[in-house]
């Protein structure tokens, strides 16, 4: 699925492209149809998913769809965030994305003074990004008013409620028209968070992807430098050696994943595949072997993986790296479940490089590198020799 597929318009696309990025992830994936059709969204996702585009990509769109001006101190979008930190990076977001779109974003936040947000308001906004506390000064000012706001976005709310915000958000909240979008996001959903979604949301749709940092953290992770030419033997070796459990091997492509059963079986290791391209009944077949240690490497691509649930799988290798980071997370959290740890080793080529680069920036870590299996005992001689 791309960007186009979504139904975003050309200057979202180009602004998109410009950055990058060539697929959705999939917080994009399900909440961006929901919210271009104007239904409000409860999405559970953390920083570190694309969660920003996913609701100022639809903003946008419906912002320029449908072009308004409004009042002195008037904005039609208004996003609540917990943080300064936050608030800036959002509205850099909607900056980026919107740039080829002539629409007019402000921050506002504690902290700093004043006066240059009240004059930022002063011929009013499309877009307006604030801290609740900064909001209801200026609210009490009478700098910013909220009578006009068609959309609103609330981040990071369970995060809100830890700084104390619920009761300012509530008041906020009582100024602007029922008649509106809403769209609510929260790493965690506990009741109290849930009680306000309650009040401030009109039928969500319910959109939620698995946590990043708390998968990342629990499995043991490593990377293999090497050319293409080498994945399938230090694969093998893999599997003789270090990755010796249930391991589950991802591929990008469904004939990628073919050629890596044929070589492992041509090796002497049974192996066997799920994706798009097996029938329902060889993939239940497969899933199955796995599962009852009959064959103890499944080889997989992202989709085929996503609604299968495997117990004890000891080791991830990603025998190509994917090119939207949340995959990798996704990956290795296969393994890992239930609070069990595990070992994800990723295989990177020259071309997977800058995967490997975004990947770490996702994780907020760096990934660190692995000597392949073997490769170590073959050099140690040498390097004596010299
Ligand atoms: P967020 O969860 O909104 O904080 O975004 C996390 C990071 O992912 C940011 O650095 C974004 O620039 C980046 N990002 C968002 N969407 C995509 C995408 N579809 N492809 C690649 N990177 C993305």
């Amino acid at each position: 699925m791309t960007f186009e597929e979504l139904g975003l318009v050309p200057p979202l696309l180009k602004a998109l492209a410009a950055e990058g990025y060539t697929t959705p992830t999939p917080i994009q994936l399900q909440a961006i149809p929901f919210a271009l059709a104007g239904r409000d969204v409860q999405g559970i996702a953390q920083t570190g998913t694309g969660k920003t585009a996913a609701f100022a990509l639809p903003i946008l769109q419906r912002l320029a769809a449908n072009p308004k001006r409004v009042g002195p101190g008037g904005c039609r979008v208004l996003v609540l965030a917990p943080t300064r930190e936050l608030a800036n990076q959002i509205s850099e977001s909607f900056r980026i994305y919107g740039k080829f779109m002539n629409l007019k974003v402000t921050v506002m936040f504690g902290g700093v003074p004043k006066g240059r947000q009240s004059r930022a308001m002063a011929m009013g906004v499309d877009v307006l990004v604030a801290t609740p506390g900064r909001l209801m000064d200026h609210m009490s000012d009478r700098t910013v008013r909220l009578d006009q706001v068609e959309m609103l976005v609330l981040d990071e709310a369970d995060h809100m409620l830890d700084l104390g915000f619920i009761v300012p958000i509530r008041k906020i909240v009582s100024q602007i028209p029922a008649q509106r979008q809403t769209l609510f996001f929260s790493a965690t959903m506990p009741n109290e968070i849930g009680g306000l979604a309650g009040a401030m949301l009109k039928n969500p749709a319910q959109v939620a992807v698995a946590p990043v940092a708390t998968t990342a953290e629990r499995v043991e992770q490593h990377v293999i430098m090497l050319e293409t030419s080498r994945k399938r033997a230090v694969l093998f070796d893999l599997l003789m050696g270090p990755a010796a459990g249930r391991t589950l091997v991802f591929t990008r492509t469904k004939h990628g994943a073919d050629r890596v059963v044929r070589y492992l079986e041509e090796s002497g290791l049974p192996a066997t595949a799920i994706h798009g391209n097996k029938s329902q009944g060889q993939r239940e077949r497969a899933l199955s072997d796995f599962r009852g240690g009959k064959c103890r490497v499944l080889i997989a691509t992202d989709i085929a993986a996503r609604g299968i649930d495997v117990d004890g799988v000891t080791h991830v290798i990603n025998y190509d790296l994917p090119n939207v980071p949340e995959s990798y997370v996704h990956r290795i959290g296969r393994t890992a479940r239930a609070g069990a740890t595990g070992t994800a080793i990723s295989l990177c080529d020259g071309e997977e490089r800058a995967f490997l680069r975004s990947i770490e920036k996702l994780i907020r870590s760096k990934v660190p590198v692995m000597v392949p299996p073997g490769q170590a005992a073959a050099q140690a001689p040498r390097a004596r020799a010299a």
